[in-house]
C-alpha cells in the first residue's frame, strides 16, 4: 500500500468523484424512471395491458388531450402526434405491472390544441 496516500486524502478523491456525479445526474421520476424536466411520449406495453383480456379503459378515459388516445379493438391506441407526455394515463393505469411506458421524447411537443 502506499504509505504517501493519507486517510483524508484518500476519503476526499472519493468525496469528489461523487459529487461530480450528483451534479452530473439529473434527478429521476420514481414512477416513470424518466429524468425530471425531459419530455415524454407514451407507448402502451399491450403484453401487460388489463383490455388485452379483460376490460379496461382508464387510461383513455382520464387522457385529458382530445384525439391523444382512442380504442382499437378495445385496446389503447396512443396517438404520438398529437400526445403531450403529461403522463396522467400512466398514473391511473391499475395493471398490476404499469402498462404505460413513459420514455424520453425524440420529436417536439405539439402545440396545445385551443
Ligand atoms: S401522456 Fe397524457 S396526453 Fe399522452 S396519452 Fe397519456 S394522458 Fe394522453
Ligand atoms: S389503463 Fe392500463 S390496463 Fe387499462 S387500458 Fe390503459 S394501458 Fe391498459
Amino acid at each position: 500500500m502506499n504509505a504517501a496516500v493519507s486517510r483524508r486524502g484518500f476519503f476526499s478523491a472519493f468525496a469528489k468523484t461523487f459529487q461530480k456525479k450528483a451534479v452530473a445526474a439529473r434527478p429521476v421520476e420514481p414512477a416513470t424512471g424518466v429524468e425530471a424536466g425531459t419530455p415524454r411520449s407514451v407507448i402502451i406495453q399491450g403484453r401487460f395491458c388489463i383490455a388485452l383480456t379483460s376490460y379496461c379503459a382508464a387510461c383513455v378515459e382520464r387522457c385529458p388531450v382530445p384525439g391523444a388516445m382512442s380504442r382499437d379493438r378495445g385496446l389503447p391506441l396512443v396517438n404520438a402526434d398529437v400526445c403531450t407526455g403529461c403522463g396522467i394515463c400512466h398514473d391511473v393505469c391499475p395493471a398490476p405491472r404499469n402498462a404505460v411506458l413513459m420514455l424520453p421524447r425524440r420529436t417536439p411537443i405539439p402545440p396545445p390544441t385551443a
